[in-house]
């Protein structure tokens, strides 16, 4: 059976909130983190992913959740092969830095389904 539009969207915040987390972990260490906690609509995807980042990425998921909710192709290119480039600067290139960072590292534990979505 086909995933309904919600499942798709709700997937692909997980595999965000995933590689974000994995960064913050590792490059962010040190700094103060807290629960992310969404507005409106984005909290019915973020609660149940239960993460704890620090200011700046979870700025930047809060961000990359909303241009995935907001995104207009059914189904969904990678974001690298859209000709929308919704993501605007520096969001952009800190999460191209993210999922080099963590696609590498998911790589290594074998965790590969979803990277060439992202790439
Ligand atoms: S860059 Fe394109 S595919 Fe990615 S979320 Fe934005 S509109 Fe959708
Ligand atoms: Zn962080």
């Amino acid at each position: 059976m086909q995933p309904n539009c919600t499942d798709l969207i709700g997937r692909d915040i997980a595999v965000l909130g995933r590689f974000i987390a994995l960064y913050c972990r590792g490059r962010h260490s040190k700094k103060q983190k807290a629960v992310v906690r969404g507005k409106g609509k984005i909290e019915q995807y973020i609660a149940p992913l239960s993460i704890s980042l620090c200011d700046e990425c979870t700025k930047l998921l809060l961000y990359a959740a909303s241009k995935r909710l907001l995104c207009p192709y059914n189904p969904k290119p990678a974001c690298k092969d859209c000709e929308t480039h919704c993501y605007g600067e520096p969001h952009r290139s800190r999460i191209r830095t993210i999922m080099r960072y963590s696609g590498v590292r998911m790589i290594l534990r074998g965790s590969v389904t979803y990277i060439k979505k992202f790439f």
